[in-house]
Formats: C-alpha cells, sequence, structure tokens
C-alpha cells in the first residue's frame, strides 16, 4: 500500500505550489491512474513518490514504511517510466537491459534470462540486437516499460505512457499494463487522455492545480452523471444529455426533431459536465 500524507511540493524558484496538502491511499494491486490538465501536479506527484523530488511537506510510506531517499529497499519495490524517453540511442536493446541490470547488480545469467522473458512479453525479442535508433515511438515506450520491470518492482509508475503515439502503439501499451497489472503489480499511471483512464483504471483521482478534486471509480463518474447519453445534433452543433436508464433516454429522444443517437456515457462527458466547471488548462 502506498500512503500520500499531507503532501506539498513548492518550488521555489517559481514560487508555484504544484502540490498542495494531497492524500491518497493507493491498495496493493490496484490500477490507479491520476488525470488532470498539463501543469496539473502529475509529475511532481509521481517524482516526488519515486524519490527524484524532496517534499516541502508531508510524507509518503510504502506498506507502512516511510520512504526516503537513503531507503533503498523500499526503494527497490518501485520503478518509473519517466515522461519523456531516456534511452540512448547508440545502444542495442540487449545492451540497455544489461546496463540496467549491471547498475542494480544483477548477475548476467538473471540479467539474460529475465531481459528475454521480459522482450518477448513485450514483443520486441526479435528486435533485440537493433539499435533504440530503429525503433518506432510505440517500440521505444515498450522497452522502456521492460526495463522498469527487468528489476521486479512491486509498483508500476508510468508518466502519461501513450503521449504521441498512433492509436495501435496506444492499444499495445494499454494491453501490456493491463497484463502487468493482473500479474499482480500495483500500476500507476498518469495521462491526461480520458479515455486512457476509463479504460485502464480501477480508480482515478482527478487532479488539477495540485489538489486532487475527486477520486472515484470510473463506473462511480459515469453513474454520477447518468450511464446513458443522447446525443441531438442541431444546426449549431451536437449537445448530450444524460440520463441514469436507457427508457428515459429514449422517451427524450423521442421527443426530439433533430437526429439524435443513443450512446454510452463517457468520462469524457463526465469531465465536461461534472468535474471540468472551474477545472481548466493553465
Ligand atoms: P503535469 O505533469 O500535471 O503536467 P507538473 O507536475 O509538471 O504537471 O507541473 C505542476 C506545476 O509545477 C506547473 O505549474 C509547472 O509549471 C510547475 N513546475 C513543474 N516542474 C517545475 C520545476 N522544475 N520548477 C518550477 N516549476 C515547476
Ligand atoms: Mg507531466
Amino acid at each position: 500500500m502506498i500512503e500520500i500524507i499531507g503532501l506539498t511540493k513548492r518550488y521555489p524558484k517559481a514560487k508555484v505550489n504544484a502540490l498542495e496538502h494531497v492524500d491518497l491511499k493507493i491498495e496493493t494491486g490496484e490500477f490507479f491512474g491520476l488525470l488532470g490538465p498539463n501543469g496539473a501536479g502529475k509529475t511532481t506527484l509521481i517524482n516526488v513518490i519515486s524519490t527524484l523530488l524532496h517534499p516541502t511537506e508531508g510524507e509518503i510510506r510504502i506498506d507502512g514504511e516511510l520512504l526516503t531517499r537513503s531507503r533503498i529497499d523500499i526503494k527497490r519495490k518501485l520503478s518509473l517510466i519517466t515522461q519523456h524517453n531516456s534511452l540512448r540511442n547508440d545502444m542495442t536493446l540487449d545492451e540497455i537491459m544489461e546496463l540496467q541490470g549491471r547498475l542494480y547488480y544483477m548477475n548476467m545469467a538473471d540479467i539474460r534470462s529475465r531481459s528475454e522473458e521480459l522482450l518477448d512479453f513485450c514483443g520486441l525479442l526479435e528486435h533485440r540486437k537493433k539499435t533504440v535508433r530503429k525503433l518506432s515511438g510505440g517500440m521505444k515506450r515498450k522497452l522502456m516499460i521492460c526495463r522498469a520491470l527487468l528489476t521486479s518492482p512491486e509498483i508500476l509508475i508510468l508518466d502519461e505512457p501513450t503521449v504521441g503515439l498512433d492509436p495501435a502503439s496506444r492499444r499495445q501499451i494499454w494491453d501490456l499494463t493491463r497484463a502487468i497489472n493482473r500479474q499482480g503489480m500495483t500500476v500507476i499511471l498518469t495521462t491526461h487522455y480520458m479515455d486512457e483512464a476509463q479504460q485502464l483504471c480501477g480508480r482515478i483521482a482527478m487532479i488539477n492545480k495540485g489538489r486532487v478534486e475527486r477520486l472515484e471509480t470510473p463506473e462511480a463518474f459515469i453513474k454520477e452523471l447518468g450511464e446513458y447519453a443522447i446525443d441531438v445534433f442541431g444546426e449549431d452543433g451536437t449537445v448530450s444529455s444524460f440520463f441514469p436508464t436507457q427508457q428515459e433516454a429514449l422517451g427524450f429522444a423521442g421527443t426530439q426533431k433533430n437526429r439524435v443517437m443513443l450512446r454510452a456515457t463517457t468520462l469524457e462527458d463526465v469531465f465536461l459536465n461534472i468535474v471540468g466547471r472551474g477545472l481548466t488548462d493553465k
């Protein structure tokens, strides 16, 4: 379990409070989403969880124990995949994995066997002798995931893992992170894509301006608005209305003169209709 208690992070030079009194509890085995617009504080939060940044106030506990930079044993439970590509272009996949293993004092036999297993799991095994520069964006992301898993962490943290990827690669990353979570690993994912959060996450913390504004399961968020959506296509654009039952939705649809469509409510609807009020990009 990860406990984030009264966490505040101030960047003194910029005079910005990137996080303000954040309290969160993430259970072991959860697929937890941090959803929020650019500048919300998502990266700051996971950088503090990964001990890359020191909190201004508050603390983090992993399985009850206080996380500090010197607690290498606790830090080893966590593995972070950063928002930006951190792979060297001139190294092969095998070399990337070997370097990572050596940094963590793994022996060569373990590095080889675990790398092979992971590269296979991520669909990269046939590319192992290629240099990173020859990989597509999606393959690079997958390699970063492989590298993060080499040391067998218990908690995998992914910071906006699908930004800039084509739709097929996005789906591959989704499948991969889902499979990792099903194997029992706790996964924390930051994203500003609502569809991604809805597809993957068991619970979602909507964060904005350094605060957790709402915390729910995607289903609960959607239920609150109404699970059935009717889009009415008017001359001035599309208007959506939301209903708790299909019957009510269809009843409303029957009263419309314009073309209508019944569909399932999405997290994006929730964001625009409940959470989005007053929640905007900086
Ligand atoms: P997100 O990942 O949700 O886009 P960040 O955590 O990167 O948000 O940023 C949160 C806030 O902190 C923003 O206002 C950003 O400008 C500011 N910030 C982030 N990193 C730094 C830094 N190193 N120095 C000063 N301000 C920063
Ligand atoms: Mg970020």
